[in-house]
């Protein structure tokens, strides 16, 4: 196993010089300037081994990489851009130095692509399982953050992307389907891709922030269900939700040949670690949200509306039936 000044040299060995970042990794605090005109955007999530993932399921590249990621799908959904990460890792006992490297390769990789600066972490070893708590730093113009909060009666409820595969992957997974296996048809290979590697909507998130397109947004890592329930209540108001509109991954609908108990519907709505966006828009936005979504090459897809009475209904055709929070609630 490594030890903490070997990690730490192999990181600042894979330092970038990044705008903003007066001294980075290596002091007691990294020393940053922030840009004029800004608000600073701030989250953490911390993933454990056994409760967030399994280390048998992929390659050690997959889980650094997605620790990064579900930060800034935290960012994205306030509308705001991802600027600097801090790591923190607490690595098996025994574990060899190509495992940490690995772990650091996922991380690197997605943070060079989307101009993220690692600027500092913690490393320890664990006695049990492998803990990655990753913080991120972004920022947004001046009062252009976008909260869970603003919804009202009235907006239009849109989500990006499809949704269910990532659920879907994670069934797989379970199952004992791996990444890249010969015998894995295309919706498996798909599925199992959403939730390895999740691509946060990054230039969806700012471009929506930017242009005041939102009352309310969060990214779904819980569900639907439950991150629309989030919304509705943060917002003070509830909502309905077409069925029929909600965008069902290809990948789920394929699968539901080859397994028929499957029920698509269920995937989508309850189903966690989608990262896609779910926000509230004024009616008035419809033509600009269509927009964005051709210029970020993310569809967009308006699944219902808020209301003001304080329920989550489901209607299917005339009929309109309670939405179950269903999707992923943290065991403590
Ligand atoms: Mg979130």
């Amino acid at each position: 196993m490594p030890t903490e000044s070997e990690i730490i040299n192999s990181i600042r060995s894979r330092l970038q010089r990044a705008s903003g970042v007066v001294v980075g990794v290596g002091d007691d605090a990294a020393v940053l300037k922030p840009r004029e005109s800004k608000d600073l955007l701030a989250c953490c999530d911390l993933m454990v081994e056994g409760v967030h993932f399994r280390r048998d399921w992929c390659e050690p590249t997959l889980i650094g990489r997605k620790a990064l990621a579900i930060n800034l799908s935290d960012i994205a959904a306030m509308g705001g851009t991802p600027r600097y990460a801090m790591i923190s890792v607490a690595i098996m006992a025994g574990s060899p130095a190509s495992f940490v490297e690995s772990l650091f390769d996922g991380i690197f990789e997605l943070a060079d692509q989307t101009g993220v600066a690692v600027i500092g972490g913690d490393t320890s070893s664990s006695p049990g399982p492998l803990f990655i708590d990753v913080s991120v730093i972004g920022d947004c113009e001046v009062g252009k953050a976008v909260t869970r909060a603003g919804a009202r009666p009235g907006d239009q409820v849109f989500v990006t992307g499809t949704l269910g595969a990532s659920a879907l992957g994670l069934r797989l997974l379970e199952r004992g389907a791996r990444l890249k296996d010969p015998g894995n048809n295309q919706s498996c290979e798909e599925a199992l891709l959403k939730h390895l590697i999740p691509s946060p909507r990054l230039k969806t998130g700012s471009s929506i922030g930017q242009a005041g397109l939102a009352t309310a947004m969060i990214d779904i890592s819980d569900g639907l269900s439950t991150d629309l329930c989030h919304l509705a209540e943060e917002s003070d108001c509830g909502a309905i939700i077409d069925a029929g509109s909600i965008p069902i991954a290809q990948s789920v609908l394929d699968y539901i040949t080859e397994d028929p108990a499957t029920d698509p519907l269920d995937l989508a709505l309850n189903g966690g670690e989608e990262y896609e966006l779910l926000f509230a828009t004024d009616p008035g936005n419809l033509a600009r949200i269509s927009e964005v979504g051709l210029q970020t090459g993310v569809r967009m897809t308006r699944i219902g509306e808020m209301i003001e009475r304080k329920q989550l209904i489901l209607r299917f055709g005339d009929e309109q039936r309670p939405l179950q929070v269903k999707g992923y609630e943290h065991l403590v």
